[in-house]
């Protein structure tokens, strides 16, 4: 079903759900399913997972270091498929532009079709680790919009070269990023806005946010969206702090403020089980605002980790 179905058959109720991350190559789905069971009571309608990008390695020959592409956590379209059949719930493949020339994503959204996923969340990726900036791959998109443009397409059953004759069309419900506190790359949040406005125009159908500490960040950023035009779907993602590490870490990679508050209580921790148990409760105080201001959905960034997630869920759901 789709996201959007799921949301209008909540009548206004918050629903819970989730982000995984697959499993590191050669460890085994069990790991992945251990952390999701604990969530299951909680009757999350979608389940998202997320696509890693390649990256280089290198390894030593004969005194030489031969450098190699190599996919970490590959596998995203086979977990949501035996995660769909195991739970019986949506899952949400991630694609992205970043690695995928548009035939090979082509291919994967064939696969979701056959396997029944309904729901993706289309994005651009990042940069490579080794480099400052996003390039594209070489026959792919270059922005987001473009892998909107590509599902749309899909769904009009216009395929990348070959003209097909089906009635049993694709008709993927297309969830893409947003960001309350802009993309990192975006030179303003009011520019960063109207390329959201773009890929919804382009035909996404909801928005999840990056991760965000302070809920003005998004009550504002929905605001902003709405006057800009945009009427789907905004679905805030959190995520509970969990090491001290942390408030250097996610404000470097994500660009995003930690209020202080939060920075004075984690500093105040003697360990990370404290500072856990500190991202537990910020999280909880932050769900119970949103919930009571109507979010359609809240959906927590669980890093493959359910604990925290659930103390939370036990007190918001
Ligand atoms: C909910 C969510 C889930 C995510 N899941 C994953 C995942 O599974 N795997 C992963 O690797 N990453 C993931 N990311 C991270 C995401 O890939 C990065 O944030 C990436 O840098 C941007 O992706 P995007 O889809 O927002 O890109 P875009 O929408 O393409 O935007 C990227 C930047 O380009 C700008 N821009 C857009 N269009 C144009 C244009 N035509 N011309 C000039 N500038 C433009 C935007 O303002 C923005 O600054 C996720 C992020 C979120 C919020």
């Amino acid at each position: 079903m789709k996201i959007t179905d799921h949301i209008k058959n909540a009548k206004g109720e918050t629903l819970f759900s989730f982000e995984i991350i697959p499993p590191l190559k050669g460890h085994r789905i069990q790991e992945l399913y251990d952390n999701i069971d604990p969530l299951m009571e909680f009757r999350p309608p979608f389940i998202d997972v997320t696509t890693s990008r390649e990256e280089y390695v290198y390894i030593e020959r004969d005194g030489l270091l031969d450098k190699k592409l190599t996919r970490m956590r590959p596998g995203t379209v086979g977990i949501c498929a035996s995660i769909k059949h195991k739970y019986n719930v949506d899952t949400v493949p991630h694609l992205l532009c970043g690695g995928f020339s548009k035939e090979e994503t082509e291919y994967v959204l064939v696969d979701c079709h056959y396997l029944g996923i309904d729901n993706v969340m289309a994005l651009r990726g990042d940069a490579m680790k080794d480099e400052k900036y996003f390039r594209p791959t070489k026959g792919g998109h270059d922005y987001a919009v473009g892998l909107v443009k590509q599902l749309n397409d899909l769904n009009c059953g216009n395929y990348l070269h070959d003209a097909v004759e089906t009635e049993h069309c694709a008709d993927f419900c297309i969830g893409v990023a947003g960001y309350p506190e802009k993309h990192l790359e975006a030179p303003s949040l009011q520019s960063d806005l109207k390329r959201l406005k773009e890929k919804v125009d382009a035909g996404a159908h909801y928005v999840v946010t990056q991760m965000f500490f302070d809920n003005q960040k998004y009550f504002k950023f929905v605001d902003a969206a709405k006057d800009m035009g945009i009427h789907v779907p905004i679905i805030p993602g959190i995520k509970p702090i969990a090491v001290k590490r942390h408030l250097q870490l996610l404000p470097q990679v994500f660009r995003i403020d930690i209020p202080q508050d939060l920075i004075d209580a984690v500093d105040d921790c003697e360990n990370n089980k404290a500072v856990r148990q500190v991202g537990v409760e910020w999280c909880i105080e932050q769900s119970k605002e949103l919930k009571s201001a109507g979010v359609p959905v809240l959906h927590y960034y669980s890093m493959g980790k359910s604990d925290n997630i659930k103390a939370i869920a036990e007190k918001v759901f």
